[in-house]
């Protein structure tokens, strides 16, 4: 089955407590197969907001992209994910960050995600999980990009699953 890292951020009201309904939703369209360390970071972006939590999981899911894509979104919604501006405060973010070695170019579907190699949030926890993935399109260890980034994140939690 396919395997993909999908990055999730929440900066507003029950942070952690969104964190876990969204992840208690993932389950139902996929396998965890693991969940970074949750991080607090600064806002990306816009930066006059709450800071986050963030962290990446790894997901074996039977969804292709664009569905997984649709799932993802139909989960923030169930979570409670209120529309605001671009990069603005959210109760829940759920990013495609990679999915197996696809390079995807849609207009409302990028993967890898576009802003991954800018975000220490991405590509700490991805590393965390995974020490040897590369980056699709260069083929270059993800691991050498966040060895070229800042880390500012501070080890918020740690989310512990039953294997089944
Ligand atoms: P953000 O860019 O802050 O994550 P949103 O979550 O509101 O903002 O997403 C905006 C749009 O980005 C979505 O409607 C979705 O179609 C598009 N998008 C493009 N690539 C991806 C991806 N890899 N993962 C999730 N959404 C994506
Ligand atoms: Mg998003």
């Amino acid at each position: 089955m396919p395997i993909c890292y999908v990055s999730f951020g929440s900066n507003w009201e029950d942070r952690i407590g969104n964190i876990l309904k969204a992840i208690s939703l993932l389950k139902k369209i996929g396998k965890i197969k693991s969940i970074s360390t949750v991080y607090e970071s600064e806002p990306w972006g816009v930066e006059s907001q709450p800071s986050f939590l963030n962290g990446v999981l790894k997901l074996e899911t039977h969804l292709n992209p664009i569905s997984l894509l649709r799932a993802l979104k139909n989960i923030e919604e169930q979570v409670g994910r209120v529309k605001r501006y671009r990069w603005g405060p959210r109760e829940i973010d759920l990013d495609i960050v990679l999915y197996e070695n696809y390079v995807i170019m849609l207009s409302f579907l990028k993967v890898p995600h576009p802003h991954m190699l800018e975000r220490d949030f991405v590509l700490f926890p991805l590393v965390e999980i995974d020490r040897d993935i590369a980056y699709p399109i260069t083929k270059e260890r993800i691991k050498s990009y966040a060895e070229r980034l800042e880390n500012r994140l501070k080890p918020y939690c740690c989310i512990l699953l039953d294997k089944a």
